[in-house]
């Protein structure tokens, strides 16, 4: 089984993640960009530096090929260990991050995914999330040195706009979490529905 963890910055989603795969013995908790050595790399060469140090066009190539290092060196090798695989984050951000705040990229975004991906997770919870709420909380632990921060509530409000789309498109795989509730209740829903998928 295969999970991913979507949403705006601040959402939750890192911990409601985390809470899911410790309730898995021998599932793996990994997350985008990065996961694998390679990926790793890459993260840094994607969060640091200027706002513009990369064009649209090769942030998107950079993100795909995290990915694919991701899938190929850590993703793959689990599920067909018989791991459940646990994600925060995976093509949906950048679909959304890169496909739609940066001018309509969504069609070279999806192209380079179905050449180099080619592959969706099983379950996808887009956690929805108060986007005021959410910028406060990112800025509360805001560490400087990720150059995305500090975008502001417009950019927020067009990334969760374009979660909620995404999960309107893909009934089948995405399931909308309400976030402005406590962790708790949040994570009790998310086990509830892995549990029913994991009956099928
Ligand atoms: O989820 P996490 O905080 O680790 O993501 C790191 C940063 O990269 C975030 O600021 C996020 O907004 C950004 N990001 C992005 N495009 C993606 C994935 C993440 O701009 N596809």
């Amino acid at each position: 089984l295969f999970i991913s963890f979507e949403g705006i910055d601040g959402s939750g989603k890192s911990t409601q993640s985390r809470l899911l795969a410790e309730k898995y013995d021998g599932a793996l908790h990994t997350r985008e960009p990065g996961g694998s050595a390679g990926a790793e790399e890459i993260r840094a060469l994607l969060l640091t530096g200027d706002p513009d140090r990369w064009s649209a066009e090769t942030e998107i190539l950079l993100f795909t090929a995290a990915r694919r290092d991701h899938l190929e060196k850590t993703i793959q090798p689990a599920l067909d260990a018989g791991r459940i695989v646990i994600c925060d984050r995976f093509a949906d951000s950048t679909r959304v991050y890169q496909g739609a705040t940066r001018g309509d990229l969504r069609a070279t975004v999806d192209t380079l995914h179905g050449l180099m991906i080619g592959r969706e997770p099983d379950l996808t919870f887009i956690i929805d999330m108060d986007p005021e709420t959410a910028l406060t909380r990112g800025l509360a632990r805001k560490s400087g040195e990720d150059r995305f921060e500090d975008m502001g509530l417009a950019f927020q409000e067009t990334l969760r706009h374009g979660f909620l789309s995404l999960a309107h498109a893909h009934p089948d795989r995405c399931i909308l979490i309400d976030g402005n509730r406590d962790t708790a209740a949040i994570a009790a829903e998310i086990a509830a529905h892995v549990a029913d998928r994991a009956r099928h």
